[in-house]
């Protein structure tokens, strides 16, 4: 008979565990390099302020009400999303040959697409792996695991360089058997902050075309990397353009600061072909019906702030400048950190730094040096030497590059 008892405890969320750490911690150095959240010069959570002025309009629209969404979400939504991810003008838009479920957030997106592949994909290749990145966002494993998918990785860091392994990643994405399932994280790479240039984009795409790979995009900081939103997608329209099917996870978390609402939509791109309307449509119906067995109809509220902004003209504008706002800083912040520690002539190359990209920065620390930071310096990073530039400001980072100095040494 079923009893608990074969239960085991399981490990706290790392990441949680640290924020609770750092809550509990009373000292007023402390500096919290873990959180995977923008935070403005003062380390305070930003509201856009083009959310604000979505947030205002929608309060007042009368036709505004609490009833469900469709099960495929909020149309407006996943079309402006569409665009957003491919861009107005793609010919894949135009053949139908995307379909788009809003999900909730990011995390469900890559959630819907494990179930998706886990249903349909390797029913037809069942030894086939999925392979990430080596390391990758650690939710990964699970949302993969937990459907049934067997996982591989692909090198990506190479912790002497501190910059991308893209001779092991590219040998990898060689040796793994054909039509093995890829995924990629679109810009802006969690954790270690390393992205592949246009052109080893462009390699990695001749391999995977070989290969018949197929690419599954986690798109969570689009915008919010560089600034620019078509710079931060070249990987996904260079790879729609040479004519892959693939599976796209948006998140809406980061470049819109709706982490709470759980804004997110999941794309499926079918290879150019005379029946893929036909076939994408087909595929939209399974997806609707995983989708109305897991959460029944996405959230709404996080969805009407995102497509109020991408619909209009003037909104949407704002929210590009916006989104220099938070990635300006943070690339400030990048030259920042690095210029102290060159100052202090800190033991060792600090160029990854300004090298890297988007929300992390991949330090090379190591995991005891990370430990005496938080005892001694009370500074909160992941084990790895992850650290959140979003929680530098002008006021800390003159103190956390003195600290890291002291470890290194
Ligand atoms: N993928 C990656 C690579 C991420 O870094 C994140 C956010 N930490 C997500 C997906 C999903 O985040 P959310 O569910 O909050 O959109």
């Amino acid at each position: 008979p079923f009893s608990v008892d074969v239960v085991p405890q399981a490990p706290e969320d790392p990441l949680f565990g640290l924020m609770a750490a750092y809550r509990e911690d009373t000292s007023d150095k402390k500096v919290d390099l873990g959180i995977g959240a923008y935070r403005d010069n003062n380390a305070k959570p930003w509201i856009l302020p083009v959310v604000k002025k979505a947030d205002e309009i929608i309060h007042k629209d009368p036709e505004v009400n609490h009833e469900y969404l469709p099960i495929a979400g909020l149309a407006q939504f996943t079309s402006a999303s569409q665009k957003l991810i491919v861009s107005g003008d793609s010919p894949a838009i135009k053949e139908g040959r995307i379909t788009s479920l809003q999900t909730v957030s990011g995390t469900g997106a890559v959630h819907l697409g494990a179930l998706f592949l886990a249903k349909f994909y390797q029913k037809v290749y069942p030894k086939t792996a999925l392979y990430m990145s080596n390391p990758t966002w650690a939710n990964h494993h699970q949302i993969f695991s937990n459907v049934g998918l067997s996982l591989q990785s692909y090198p990506y860091w190479h912790p002497q360089t501190r910059a991308l392994d893209f001779d092991g990643m590219k040998a990898s994405l060689e040796s793994a058997p054909d039509h093995s399932i890829i995924l990629l994280h679109a810009c802006a790479h969690n954790p270690t902050g390393v992205d592949p240039t246009p052109e080893q984009w462009s390699s990695i795409a001749t391999i995977m075309k070989r290969k018949s790979h197929f690419p599954f995009f986690d798109c969570a900081y689009q915008g919010f990397a560089s600034g620019d939103l078509a710079k931060d997608n070249f990987a996904i329209r260079h790879f729609i353009e040479q004519g892959f099917e693939l599976l796209i996870a948006q998140s809406y978390a980061k470049n819109f600061g709706l982490y709470g609402e759980r804004a997110g939509c999941f794309h499926f791109v079918a290879a150019p072909s005379s029946d893929a309307g036909e076939r994408t449509k087909r595929v939209g119906s399974q997806l609707a019906i995983l989708q109305r067995s897991e959460i029944s109809n996405p959230p709404a509220y996080g969805a009407r702030i995102a497509s109020l902004v991408l619909n209009d003209k003037a909104l949407f504008s704002e929210w590009e400048a916006n989104l220099r706002t938070m990635s300006g800083r943070i690339i400030d912040m990048r030259k920042a950190l690095r210029g102290k520690l060159e100052d202090l002539k800190t033991p060792g190359k600090w160029n990854h730094i300004t090298d890297q990209i988007g929300m992390f920065s991949f330090t090379g620390l190591t995991e005891g040096q990370v430990a005496k930071l938080r005892a001694d310096g009370h500074i909160y990073m992941t084990k790895n030497g992850r650290i959140s530039m979003a929680g530098l400001n002008t006021k800390n980072v003159e103190y956390v590059a003195t600290q890291i100095d002291k470890v290194v040494r």
